[in-house]
């Protein structure tokens, strides 16, 4: 069975009269009009507890777009009940039968339900048509695909034989139940944490971030629909240690599919190490993590590509993005020119609600986030070594709003060039500009994060001298590039040291990991 590598996905441009933009309005408002009702997907049941939490859009939180029902311990019980009921018969099914639903499913998303798709995202999540076009539709699109691309490849994959001997690999699922554990800032990922292990053959329980659990929704009506058996994928809305404490100590838990923040992955690495020996069999541990991502110019770099490197890779989706620029570096030969450029460029930028298309800022997320970052932003209005050049203003008394900030330090290790603040929030830091060896060694050890980053230069010299200086800092290296855009099938995505297990999303790398290989070999 092959499966060519597919084209990416087209992204709609939602331009200004387009169809689409239409198409994408109506369904905006159809969800808006709508009282959700929504319920946790376990087994073949729909499941509602009556322990109901709103939904409201993050830019507008006075707005109840509906609940869902939250679930406890037992539903998770339930949950993996029914995941492990399902096994044997999805397990046995031929993986071209598998593969067809998860196909089936990338065109639907494709067509019938983009728009939904798009829709749960900008009111969800806060992220405008443009952010949730690349996310909940192209790249989850993309993600199903190419993993059926990369997937035809590995059961391809097959040892020699010899005369007399016929040696076979068979590639098995693994031995119990996965987790999936998605966090609230990329629909994709949302959508491929579990997908991408069950194509393998695996059950799986999921658990979203709550602040995502409409774009979940939708997902799961779209696996539905493309015939995804019950109890292959079951969503739970529990509280996640309570999910933890369940799943961790369960005999048949075979692996741990999550990106999320690094504190919880260790955390959740721990109390599998504490349970080893309660597994039938080593759990595999797949997380990807945390980013402190870096942009470093080179003294020979072109102004304007740095500012809009910096303008866009630290403020779309507001700062949200694991891979967001989140500490620059600027030579001083060029510093006040790029910092000029940028706050021009900052101030084109226009905040509001993601129905209004011409808006590039949406909301952050939460509460707790908004209160996070706003910390961040006091302590370096209040602190002498500290300059904010852009930005600085929040409010929350309609949505949660920050302004894109930036913030110049004389420090280089100062808190915000080292914390992840997961907010608009990009700190810069100027060096001398013939100091760049002296930098890339300070680029390379003030995090504990190795996610992404940037080196922006002309000089040939200097782009050869950081790829190498900086080998170990970033699973995703840009050049002349923002650090954020990473597209399936073309830059495979995931972050080293803190930033995870970098089993590249969407890559067989990744792949590998939710299977478990058997060897045969018949003497003939
Ligand atoms: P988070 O860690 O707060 O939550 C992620 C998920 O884990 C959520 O579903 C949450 O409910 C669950 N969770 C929280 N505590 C748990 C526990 N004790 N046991 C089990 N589950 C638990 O992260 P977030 O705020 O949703 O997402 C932002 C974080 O994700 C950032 O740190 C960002 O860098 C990271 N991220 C990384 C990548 C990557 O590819 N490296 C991609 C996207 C996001």
């Amino acid at each position: 069975f092959h499966f060519a590598a597919p084209a990416n996905e087209p992204v709609y441009s939602y331009a200004p009269g387009s169809p689409e933009r239409e198409a994408l309005k109506k369904q905006l408002a159809a969800f808006k009009a709508q009282a959700f009702d929504i319920p946790m997907y376990i087994g073949d049941k729909e499941v509602r507890t009556g322990k109901t939490i709103d939904l409201r859009p993050p830019h507008e939180i006075k707005h109840k777009l509906g609940h869902f029902h939250e679930g406890d311990a037992s539903h998770v019980k339930d949950a993996i009940a029914a995941a492990l009921a399902a096994r044997t018969k999805w397990a046995d099914t031929p993986w071209e039968q598998r593969a067809a639903v998860f196909l089936k499913a990338a065109e639907l998303l494709a067509t019938k339900y983009r728009y939904q798709i798009n829709a749960a995202t900008m009111l969800g999540q806060s992220k405008n048509a443009f952010q949730a076009e690349i996310d909940s539709a192209c790249e989850l699109i993309d993600f199903l695909r190419f993993n059926v691309h990369y997937l035809a490849d590995i059961y391809n994959q097959q040892p020699v034989s010899s005369p007399g001997v016929h040696n076979r690999l068979e590639y098995r699922p693994l031995e119990g139940f996965v987790v999936a554990i998605t966090p609230f800032n990329f629909t994709a990922i949302a959508g491929n944490l579990p997908t991408s292990a069950a194509m393998c053959g695996n059950v799986v329980v999921w658990k979203p971030a709550y602040t995502q659990v409409l774009a979940a929704h939708v997902i799961m009506k779209v696996l539905q629909e493309a015939g995804l058996p019950a109890g292959v994928i079951n969503l739970v809305y529990t509280d996640g240690p309570v999910l933890g404490d369940i799943c961790f100590s369960h005999p048949d838990f075979a692996g741990i599919h999550f990106t999320g923040s690094t504190g919880v992955f260790q955390q959740m690495w721990k109390t599998i190490g504490t349970n080893i020996s309660k597994y039938k069999t080593y759990p595999r541990i797949v997380g990807e993590t945390g980013g402190k991502d870096f942009v470093l110019a080179h003294k020979s770099a072109d102004v304007d590509t740095v500012a809009i490197a910096l303008a866009r890779g630290a403020f779309e989706y507001q700062g949200q993005k694991c891979s967001a620029a989140s500490r620059a570096y600027l030579p001083s030969n060029i510093a006040a020119a790029v910092k000029a450029k940028l706050v021009a460029e900052l101030k084109t930028m226009k905040m509001g609600t993601t129905e209004d298309f011409t808006n590039f800022i949406n909301a952050v997320i939460d509460e707790r986030s908004f209160d996070k970052i706003a910390k961040y932003i006091d302590n370096a209005k209040n602190d002498p070594d500290a300059t904010i050049i852009a930005g600085g203003n929040y409010n929350k008394s309609e949505g949660y709003f920050v302004e894109p900030t930036v913030i110049e330090v004389k420090d280089p290790k100062y808190v915000t060039m080292c914390e992840e603040i997961f907010g608009p929030v990009l700190t810069i830091y100027v060096y001398e500009a013939d100091k760049f060896e002296e930098i890339m060694d300070i680029v390379d050890t003030t995090s504990p994060y190795a996610l992404t980053g940037s080196i922006i230069a002309h000089d040939r010299y200097a782009i050869d001298q950081a790829t190498k200086r900086l080998v170990n800092s970033a699973g995703n290296f840009y050049i002349n590039d923002k650090p954020t855009g990473a597209v399936v099938g073309q830059q495979p995505f995931g972050g080293a040291r803190a930033s995870g297990t970098n089993d590249k999303a969407g890559s067989a790398l990744n792949l590998y990991r939710w299977l478990s290989a058997r060897t045969i070999k018949e003497t003939l």
